[in-house]
């Protein structure tokens, strides 16, 4: 049994109230570990020692600040191994995925920081005689609320530039895969992070998360995970006026037309429907298909999804992976019988997949693609955030358009077209924060990242995080 303990003023320390949660293996759905049930009392002790640690470390000249988060980032190199193993017991995907994808991106998010706050800089306005600058402050302790789908990846997307800016960090990974954060901590002890600059307390959302949300010391939050908590969390946080960024959840459309380049747009799109079984907010779960190819379409797409390789997420070759938990596993399958009731048709998977030996008790769920559903149903409305996607034709632009704008969320979009001005013209009238032309997930880290409507407030990435965890101050001198 695995027990894992909070990381509070450089120490691992249990949860003041000696409680802990279970931790489940998605692949076996057997308990493999304990972790800490924290409360507003550990979210106490970890700010404190946030506090305590704040002025020597906001005060560190810039070589050094980046000296230790680029050996964080070294650290997480060195250790790849063991931590995309860490990942992929938690969280059910695939070693392939933890090894190539989120191991690598967690490091170069403090690699692409640490670089990042050597060249940060401020604005200055002149006038005749009279100098005014802008000086960016960081804003001291801060709160970073991560989910399950990509643990280390996203809880390390905020935590860098949070220290980058000169902010200590009171932190929480998500309850359902909280191993590699913990690993974290012992990354940061041996590249010479101070005591108290990254603290990271574990535990329920409800619990621990808002107690972190609820500290009148926490500055910020920077939050990313479902609409319903961002909604919550907006709540609490707007009367104290809190800086929040909110990156929530997605319904992703995939806009297909017939002039993409087909067998591009194919392979990509098996991805970006079914990567991570579907449980990163950037998949494309509805896919919108131009009448004159929506029957070769479905056919190569459904022959696609089925040789996708389901098995031990722990193996090498496994391209598909178990969905994180019991409660999420329920939620798509339910999803899916609604799907039928609302006269939807399977064309591929629609079930749970059995696999045998000590995986029989996983939960595993067969990619799933379903056609037939008008735009206004639930299963096209709501987000299921699993390996369930929806397939629709569809014969002009316009049409093409309402559909993709016609859900309460904005987070990304895809489009497949080698029309430039058809392009131009998705981009600019798609309501998404993110709008990919004829790819998928391809990300500068500088760019702007962040979704509109029910997705989320702000922008992560490049400067923009910098500018979120500093307060401006103008400076007006007349000489
Ligand atoms: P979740 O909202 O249940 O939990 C996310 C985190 O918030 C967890 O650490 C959780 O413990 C904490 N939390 C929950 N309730 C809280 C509360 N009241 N106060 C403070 N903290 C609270 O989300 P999840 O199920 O872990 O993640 C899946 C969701 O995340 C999906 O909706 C997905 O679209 C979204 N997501 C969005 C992005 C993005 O960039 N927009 C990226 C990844 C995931």
């Amino acid at each position: 049994m695995q027990v894992i303990q909070n990381y509070i003023g450089g120490k691992f320390v249990p949860p003041a109230s000696g409680q802990y949660l279970d931790n489940h293996n998605p692949a076996t759905g057997e308990i493999f570990g304990k972790i800490p049930d924290s409360d507003a009392t550990d979210v106490e002790t970890a700010t404190q020692a946030a506090t305590t640690a704040f002025p020597a470390w906001a005060a560190l000249p810039l070589e050094q600040r980046h000296d230790i988060l680029r050996a964080i980032s070294d650290g997480i190199t060195r250790h790849l191994h063991r931590l995309a193993e860490a990942e992929t017991l938690d969280s059910g995907k695939t070693i392939f995925a933890s090894s190539t994808v989120d191991i690598p991106r967690a490091a170069l998010n403090f690699k692409f920081f640490a670089t990042a706050l050597l060249h940060f800089a401020s604005e200055s306005h002149q006038m005749p005689g009279v100098l005014s600058y802008t000086l960016r402050q960081p804003l001291g302790v801060v709160g970073c609320i991560s989910p399950w789908n990509l643990p280390l990846y996203l809880f390390t997307w905020k935590i860098a530039p949070a220290l980058a800016a000169g902010n200590c960090v009171v932190g929480k990974p998500s309850e359902v895969t909280p191993l590699t954060a913990f690993l974290l901590g012992e990354i940061c002890n041996e590249a010479g992070l101070p005591p108290g600059v990254l603290n990271i307390v574990h535990g329920l959302g409800p619990k621990a998360g808002e107690a972190i949300v609820r500290h009148p010391h926490i500055k910020a939050i920077s939050f990313t995970g479902s609409t319903r908590a961002g909604a919550e969390i907006a709540r609490i946080a707007a009367p104290m006026f809190k800086k929040l960024s909110l990156e929530l959840g997605g319904k992703n459309p995939n806009l297909i037309f017939a002039d993409c380049d087909y067998d591009k747009m194919l392979d990509t799109t098996v991805r970006s429907s079914f990567s991570n079984q579907g449980q990163i907010c950037l998949c494309g779960s509805r896919i919108y298909v131009e009448s004159s190819i929506f029957e070769k379409f479905k056919k190569d797409f459904v022959a696609r999804v089925n040789a996708l390789k389901i098995g031990d997420p722990m193996h090498p070759e496994s391209r598909h992976g178990a969905v994180v938990s019991k409660m999420h596993f329920e939620k798509i399958l339910s999803y899916i019988e609604l799907a039928k009731q609302e006269g939807g048709s399977v064309i591929a998977g629609g079930k749970e997949v059995r696999l045998p030996g000590n995986l029989a008790g996983g939960w595993f769920i067969a990619p799933t693609v379903i056609e037939g559903l008008p735009l206004a149903c639930r299963t096209n409305q709501e987000e299921i955030f699993g390996p369930v996607v929806t397939i629709q034709p569809f014969d002009a632009d316009d049409e093409a358009l309402v559909l993709a704008n016609g859900v309460p969320y904005g987070l990304s979009a895809t489009v497949w077209t080698n029309s430039l001005s058809r392009a131009q013209r998705f981009a600019a009238e798609l309501q998404a924060g993110i709008v990919w032309v004829n790819c998928w997930l391809l990300r500068d880290l500088r760019t702007p990242f962040g979704g509109v409507k029910n997705s989320g407030v702000g922008r992560e990435g490049g400067w923009d995080a910098m500018r979120f965890f500093t307060e401006t101050k103008n400076v007006t001198i007349a000489g």
